[in-house]
């Protein structure tokens, strides 16, 4: 499972986890600390919501620029 970060669209992936954040591969996104948040822009875990994009990095393609509140709805495809 993937979960996407709604203000950067910067995207967790569970089976890759986070190694530089301590973040084990298969780590569940619903096990991470409630003091988690997004590496890029810092949104808190709420922010997140699961992602089903088969392609990835999406987060290429979408990723928008830190400092930028507002991040375009993300689509799942
Ligand atoms: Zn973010």
């Amino acid at each position: 499972m993937k979960f996407i970060c709604t203000l950067c669209n910067y995207i967790l992936e569970e089976a890759q986890g986070l190694p530089e954040a301590g973040i084990e591969p298969g780590t569940k996104f619903d096990s991470l600390p409630d003091s988690w948040h997004c590496p890029d822009c810092a949104a808190a875990k709420e922010y997140f919501q699961s992602c089903s994009c088969v392609s990835l990095p999406v987060y290429e393609a979408t990723k928008v620029a830190t400092g930028t509140k507002v991040a375009p709805a993300h689509t799942c495809k």
